[in-house]
């Protein structure tokens, strides 16, 4: 997510420090895991379940598992081949939050540890028991392994639990419920260029729409602005333009995402690719008070390769405010990096804590220059080649000459 312009700063400052407060509020529930009798005893009976490549992405839906009262479900296990090079796990679930609340590697190591949901960010945002940082999402999460120049084996037997937490007067506490899990694995050799199919979701804001597009000077240049800042890591942005039917005017951005959920929807039979949804604004709201936001990601990263589910999107404001410069094109981009799994090189600084910084080693200091800043402003467009390895690692890159 990036703020819409500088004077709307200090603002969101105050609004992100709400967001931490309340995350203080949460993690005092200590949450452990539920006995292995909680779950799905199909998921892991026989042995881990074998991820097996017949193509550069293998993909593997496992039965439902239930969770306890804990919110913590029983065990899948699985199993990668060496050429792995990098693996998504997709949770979803009809209502709640979710993440991953345990996760052991291939070598015995800890992912996340479940420790993580006593830690200070906890449920949103695991920091510190998470070697790939992750954030928890309403309906459906995913947290991409590796996701930083930080060792883990990823060939071998994982074991891994899921985390389900319902809404409950004002708080996201553990809950029972039904969590699928599906894995989405990239076989290597890493690629040094790959395309990325973009799906332009028109609604219908600023009278803007596919048959009109190509005569629209400010969609043209975001199109370029976007397509040449990512060109600089090799990433060939294949977008095609698209009416999509049904989407809100006004999007809010909130703890449950219900109104993301439903701009997502829209776009569920477009062609394979990522949705990006160009509304007329999208929104945070606290205390009454509604803050514009330049666009919004439906996750860090994005489930990868589907259409029209909760976290199937992105959207992007179209409204400008008073003064404020044009990053349609940045904003875009900037988006486009969260949802192949980029977080901000350098988070808004609260209160006298330090600034919260990526885990990659060549985004050094707060990055203002950088894509991924947590404000970017115009000019912001630099990309480094770490960021641009996570980027090229994603299941939606399509290899180019092939
Ligand atoms: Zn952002």
């Amino acid at each position: 997510m990036i703020e819409r312009s500088q004077a709307t700063r200090r603002e969101w400052t105050r609004l992100a420090a709400g967001v931490f407060v309340l995350a203080i509020g949460c993690s005092s529930e200590a949450v452990a895991p539920d006995g292995d009798g909680a779950g799905d005893a199909s998921a892991d009976a026989g042995g881990p379940t074998a991820v097996v490549f017949g193509d550069r992405v293998a993909r593997r839906q496992f039965p439902a598992l239930q969770a306890g009262a804990t919110g913590v479900t029983a065990p899948i296990a699985f199993a990668l081949p060496a050429e792995t090079l990098s693996v998504t796990v997709v949770t979803e679930a009809a209502d709640g939050r979710l993440a991953v609340a345990r996760w052991r590697d291939g070598g015995g190591q800890n992912l996340v540890d479940e420790h993580w949901l006593s830690g200070p960010l906890a449920p949103w945002l695991c920091t510190q028991g998470c070697v790939f940082r992750q954030q928890s999402r309403p309906f459906e999460q995913a947290l991409l392994a590796p996701n930083a120049p930080r060792p883990a084996t990823l060939a071998g037997v994982h074991e891994l639990r899921a985390l389900h937490q319902a809404h409950d007067q004002g708080k996201w506490l553990p809950a029972s419920g039904q969590v699928r899990v599906e894995l989405v694995a990239v076989r290597g050799p890493a690629l040094a260029a790959g395309r990325l199919p973009v799906n332009l979701c028109l609604t219908g804001a600023l009278g803007w729409n596919a048959k009109n597009a190509p005569v629209l000077p400010r969609l043209q240049q975001a199109i370029a602005d976007a397509t040449q800042i990512l060109a600089q890591v090799g990433i060939q942005l294949s977008v095609a333009v698209h009416d999509v039917a049904g989407a809100a005017p006004l999007v809010e951005h909130s703890s449950e995402d219900n109104e993301l959920r439903d701009l997502f929807a829209t776009g569920a039979q477009l062609p394979l690719g990522v949705n990006v949804f160009l509304v007329e604004q999208v929104y945070v709201a606290t205390g009454g008070v509604q803050s514009p936001i330049a666009g919004i990601s439906g996750g860090i990263p994005g489930p990868p390769l589907r259409m029209g589910t909760a976290g199937a999107g992105i959207a992007v404001s179209l409204a400008l405010g008073p003064g404020e410069d044009d990053r349609l094109g940045l904003a875009i981009a900037h988006e486009l990096g969260h949802f192949l799994g980029l977080y901000h090189t350098s988070e808004a600084q609260i209160g006298a804590d330090p600034a919260l910084h990526d885990d990659l080693g060549d985004t050094p200091g707060d990055g203002e220059d950088n894509l991924m800043y947590w404000a970017p402003q115009a000019g912001a467009t630099k990309l480094s080649a770490e960021q641009g390895q996570i980027l090229r690692s994603s299941a939606w890159l399509q290899p180019i000459g092939q």
